[in-house]
């Protein structure tokens, strides 16, 4: 049997993993947010002169990730105070305390082998029934989960959440043919009254549902603009502001999620297809220059769109 959730931890304090964790937070869980000690420095750490041990130290005190949830805007927490819910740790120092909470949920970069490691790990120090899913944005669930023990196969699924996720109210979750039915009928019913979601099941296919589509959409625009020569701020006037959507744009969504990230999910359906819909997968040359050059969107300060 599932455990009830009472307590959680969520996996990589990037974009999704921190916003995640401020939701919990905002519904009362308390919450450890994990991740890696940082192996490198940015370029703008390095002009700042910094030093590794400098950042890995200041990591770990003052997590950056607390930082931009204070910061950011719109607000990820509900209010200021909900950030003392949020416990947040290292990889190496604290994996071991996976094993006191109830949920554990996953958001580490969307690589199919480091996810999978991540799971491994996960699997050694969990306690049997603690319900454990991915944030992947179309990865297939069944692929993370194979090899892992049959306590974690009945206990895992997919679980995700749309950014932001204090304001996208949609969830999707994806069981496998493993996971066991009543932790599905858990999870909606607990993503709908404790989170506020609106709960879609989708099948283990690439992207699933709302990305499968929203990527279509995303990169048919961009094919359009380059071919039609228009202007990032006239594309992204007339599929925002001018039709009623003042937010999410096309180009200030690709820099709101991240380029790099929108890339991995662009490729995931372009690997796992074939026939007539492949190529409209198939990412822009612009898109990959622009990933080349680091321009990643707001988390790395430059994107589509030059001032964040
Ligand atoms: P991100 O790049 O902001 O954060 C990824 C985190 O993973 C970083 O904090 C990084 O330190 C950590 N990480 C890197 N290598 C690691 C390793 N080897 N082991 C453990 N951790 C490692 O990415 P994100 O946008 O937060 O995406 C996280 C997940 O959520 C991905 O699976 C992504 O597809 C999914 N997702 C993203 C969005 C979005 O809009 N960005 C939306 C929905 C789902």
């Amino acid at each position: 049997m599932a455990k009830r959730i009472r307590r959680a931890a969520v996996l990589g304090s990037g974009v999704m993993g921190a916003g995640i964790a401020a939701h919990l937070a905002n519904v009362g869980i308390p919450t450890l947010l994990l991740d890696i000690v940082p192996r490198e420095l940015t370029k703008e750490e390095e002009a700042k002169g910094w030093t590794l041990e400098h950042k890995q130290v200041r990591n770990r005190l003052v997590n950056q990730a607390l930082e931009r949830l204070l910061k950011q805007k719109p607000a990820p927490l509900m209010s200021k105070d909900n950030i003392a819910l949020i416990e947040t740790g290292n990889f190496e120092d604290d994996f071991h305390r996976l094993a006191e909470v109830d949920w554990i949920i996953e958001a580490v970069v969307e690589k199919l082998e480091v996810k999978k490691e991540v799971f491994a790990r996960v699997d050694e120090v969990r306690t049997p029934g603690t319900i454990v899913s991915s944030n992947t944005s179309g990865i297939s669930i069944a692929a993370m989960a194979e090899g892992r023990s049959e306590d974690f196969q009945k206990h895992f699924l997919g679980t995700h959440f749309f950014n932001p996720p204090r304001y996208l109210k949609l969830l999707e979750i994806i069981p496998t043919e493993h996971t066991d039915p009543a932790v599905v009928a858990y999870m909606k019913s607990f993503g709908e009254d404790v989170l506020g979601k609106g709960v879609v099941l989708a099948k283990d296919t690439p992207n699933f549902i709302a990305n499968r589509i929203g990527t279509y959409g995303l990169l048919v625009t961009v094919r359009e603009m380059m071919q039609g020569g228009y202007s990032v701020g006239e594309v992204d006037s007339v599929t925002g502001p001018l039709i009623g959507r003042p937010k999410s744009a096309t180009f200030r969504t690709l820099d709101v999620v991240g380029l790099d990230t929108f890339v991995h999910v662009a490729n995931n359906v372009y690997e796992n297809v074939e026939g007539e819909e492949k190529e409209a997968f198939r990412v822009p040359e612009l898109m990959k220059t622009m990933l080349d050059n680091g321009w990643l969107g707001s988390k790395s300060g430059q994107g589509f769109f030059l001032k964040q």
